[in-house]
């Protein structure tokens, strides 16, 4: 079995072993996140002068490294996130995974690695979740979690764009993010520390951008919050996003809403969750900006009333209220501090496209064919 894609033909070989029904309903029953996999994963090699090839789906497995692989010395990798969910009707769709490719393209471009094909990184989705289709949760609070990657696999300590690269695709069915219902979480706002300055590789989805994000995360933590906010770098004054995910501000309330949304700087990471609630914003009557939010403007707007609602959004989680803020200059709370009405609205609107519950007008589903 094998499948095409302009030039990149991957060989399909499906496992001999695949995992009992009983096994697969327990371990789908409660997945967490991140912690258990699919059967299957797409892995493809780009060699510098060659392109493209050894592309192949075969059953889930370790990866062999030298320790002298570039990526684990130098970070020259980058990945995505998006989700396959079971439709209301039985099948499976994913959300957006064109958007997906073309910020992994991006992110490549800025990595200094090769672009995958548009086409090759749907087509291994669409291989990898017709195969393990099994694998994508009927809850519908659940679903099956994509985490395309691609790392420097040269073999060399010198620093330079590696000449060899390894696509990888795997999958990983994911639980709630809320078990026990939508909970807003509390920010600290990182004066300390900045996730990402201009130049930087703020706008590409690279595990770099994690790492030196961590110990902020910790300090959150260590302040009683959940999450950090990142400020800009410079004046430490504009609000850019809350870990990895992109933050909106409501202005007003009920149909006289308006959502903020901090514009794309090139430090702040392009969201498709973001891109997504711009549109579904507008769709529901409110106004949409992207703008400019200060941490001033956020606690005044907070105190006098016109902040009505803060939330963040991303993949994993969708749409995460925001019910209190934290600085080094103290603590306010936002609205009365439970999920806003807007946030929530917004958040069904979503989830029920993401379900194949609500019409799909903006085309969004990609419906993977059944194998
Ligand atoms: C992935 C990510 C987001 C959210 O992007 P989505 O495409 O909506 O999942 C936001 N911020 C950071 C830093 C990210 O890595």
């Amino acid at each position: 079995m094998s499948a095409t894609t302009v030039g990149i033909t991957f060989k399909v070989t499906p496992s001999g072993a695949r995992v009992p029904a009983s096994e697969r309903q327990r371990i789908l029953s409660n997945p967490g996140f991140g912690k258990v996999f699919s059967e299957h994963m797409a892995v493809a090699t780009w060699s510098r002068g060659r392109g493209w090839h050894d592309a192949e789906v075969r059953q889930y497995g370790q990866i062999a490294f030298d320790p002298g692989t570039s990526v684990l010395h130098y970070a020259q990798a980058v990945f995505e996130g998006l989700k396959a969910y079971r439709q209301e009707d039985g099948t499976v769709a994913v959300f957006r995974p064109e958007a997906n490719a073309a910020r992994f393209q991006r992110s490549a471009r800025r990595l200094a690695l090769p672009e995958l094909p548009a086409a090759a990184f749907v087509e291994a989705i669409d291989l990898v979740v017709g195969l393990d289709s099994d694998w994508v949760p009927s809850d519908p609070e659940h679903s099956l979690y994509l985490r395309p990657f691609m790392y420097a696999s040269e073999v060399n300590l010198t620093v330079h764009p590696s000449d060899e690269v390894t696509f990888v695709l795997i999958a990983s069915p994911s639980g709630s993010y809320f078990p026990t219902g939508v909970k807003p979480v509390t920010v600290w706002l990182s004066e300390d520390f900045s996730r990402a300055a201009p130049g930087g590789t703020g706008e590409a989805k690279t595990g770099g951008n994690y790492a030196g994000s961590l110990l902020a995360q910790a300090q959150a933590a260590e302040q009683g919050c959940d999450q950090v906010v990142w400020l800009d770098a410079i004046e430490h004054r504009w609000v850019e996003e809350m870990g990895g995910m992109n933050l909106f501000f409501v202005f007003g309330s009920g149909s006289k809403a308006r959502l903020v949304t901090p514009e794309l700087t090139g430090t702040l990471l392009p969201g498709i969750t973001r891109d997504s609630l711009l549109t579904l914003g507008r769709d529901l009557g409110y106004e949409v900006v992207e703008g400019r939010v200060s941490v001033d403007q956020w606690r005044a707007g907070c105190a006098d009333g016109s902040l009505t609602e803060v939330f963040a959004c991303g993949t994993a989680a969708v749409i995460t209220p925001v019910g209190a803020a934290k600085s080094a200059a103290g603590w306010w709370a936002i609205g009365d501090g439970k999920p806003g009405v807007v946030t929530m609205r917004l958040r069904q609107a979503l989830v029920d496209i993401q379900r194949g519950a609500a019409p799909d007008v903006h085309r969004w589903m990609h419906a993977v064919p059944a194998r």
